[in-house]
């Protein structure tokens, strides 16, 4: 399995922690958490209190004020034992977004929330009529007296169905296109106008209250424009974009590093024609091609991540991480689950939850079309 050349003694304790964190708050609970279609409040505000939530947020905000590479060793720990329900990774985007640009005001206001799981975060970007062309949203936030009025709907929201605060993606000038979109910031508990539909009824990510969302006149004071200057979101988005694509990679690696194990596992146990189904050559040469493929894809996003901490992670690079990762992940988990025979198949068996859960990987954060389009787009620039 990969050695993280980054890993110092300080990322193996952390990395420790969550782990064990997870066999005892998470793993007793899985399935039943599966069905409930969410993962509760407190299991966050331990994961708060253990400092997971807010390993990158500054000390004076009440986080540990860590490099991103903390936020990478709970991605992989999560990924690692097989599940991507518990929404952390939104929630921690939606923690950037805030570090990133938000006023002091509005740093102290929310920071020390998120990182300690009082508030769960969520990023709102998609819309019934619109997922990849985001310019053409139609959510508004008017300027409206002291304040905004907002109106409109988003769907597929991660952690929609519990989100105390999201980043809304809406249009504060409606007429000049793209230019016009900003990010609002919205406190959902007992909001007036604001409505949480139907919690979606999905194929995997089972444990995730993915949600449509509906705003009706809903009042937003002026301090809950993300940063001081309207017309930013665009900007804003672009500039967190890289993050939330080597997110995605890291969550395919781990999973990939689960399906393989649990694979091994089962393979070495499992026998047909009496031998063990690890003793056959196919076997043997399509888990050799996974841990080979696991390897490269964690030295390239290993690569990614330390230019990302430099600030020197382009847009496209990061879309290449995003799209390879998910694509071998879901390569990966297909083998696997062929390994399996029949009994991959049935959702008793981790492999199964671990395909279903890959699928969304090629279509979420920007789906692996929009990926090649951006790194084409670059190399015709030339
Ligand atoms: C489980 C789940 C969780 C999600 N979580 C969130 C969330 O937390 N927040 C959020 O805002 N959104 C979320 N999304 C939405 C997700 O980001 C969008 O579904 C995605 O961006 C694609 O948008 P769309 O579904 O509207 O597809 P469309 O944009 O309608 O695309 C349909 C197809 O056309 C292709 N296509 C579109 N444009 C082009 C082009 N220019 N060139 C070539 N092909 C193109 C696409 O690649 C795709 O294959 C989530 C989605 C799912 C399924």
């Amino acid at each position: 399995m990969p050695n993280h050349l980054w890993m110092q003694e300080e990322h193996h304790a952390f990395a420790d922690t969550v782990r064990r964190f997870l066999d005892d708050e998470f793993q007793p609970n899985r399935d039943a958490w599966k069905e409930a279609g969410r993962v509760p409040k407190d299991f966050w505000e331990k994961a708060g209190a253990l400092g997971i939530l807010g390993a990158t947020i500054p000390e004076e905000h009440g986080g540990l004020g860590l490099t991103r590479h903390f936020d990478a060793v709970t991605f992989l720990e999560q990924a690692k034992i097989g599940d991507s329900g518990w929404g952390f990774s939104v929630h921690n985007i939606a923690t950037h977004y805030i570090t990133g640009y938000g006023t002091e005001q509005q740093k102290a206001r929310w920071l020390p929330k998120l990182a300690s799981g009082e508030m769960v975060g969520a990023i709102a970007m998609t819309e019934p009529g619109t997922g990849s062309d985001l310019q053409a949203v139609r959510t508004t936030a008017i300027p409206d007296g002291n304040g905004y009025l907002v109106n409109g709907s988003k769907t597929f929201i991660t952690n929609g169905g519990s989100a105390d605060l999201l980043i809304l993606v809406a249009k504060t000038d409606p007429s000049v296109g793209g230019k016009g979109v900003s990010l609002m910031v919205v406190e959902t508990e007992a909001l007036e106008g604001f409505r949480v539909g139907r919690k979606l009824d999905k194929l995997g990510m089972r444990r995730n209250d993915t949600a449509e969302l509906f705003f009706e006149d809903v009042r937003l004071p002026r301090d809950h424009l993300l940063g001081s200057e309207e017309g930013q979101g665009f900007y804003q988005l672009m500039r967190q974009l890289p993050w939330e694509r080597l997110i995605l990679g890291y969550g395919a690696l781990g999973a990939a590093q689960c399906a393989l194990k649990t694979t091994l596992d089962y393979v070495k146990e499992r026998k047909a024609f009496g031998q063990r189904i690890m003793d056959f050559q196919n076997t043997r040469f399509k888990l050799a091609e996974a841990a080979t493929k696991i390897e490269i894809l964690a030295a390239f996003l290993d690569q990614c991540l330390t230019e990302l901490e430099q600030g020197t992670l382009t847009a496209e690079k990061a879309a290449m991480a995003k799209w390879w990762g998910s694509e071998t992940q879901c390569e990966i988990v297909d083998e696997c689950l062929q390994l399996h025979g029949g009994y991959g198949y049935m959702n008793e068996y981790l492999i199964a939850e671990l395909f279903a859960d890959a699928r969304v990987q090629k279509i979420y954060g920007g789906t692996n079309e929009i990926m090649k389009d951006l790194i084409a787009r670059d190399l015709d620039r030339g």
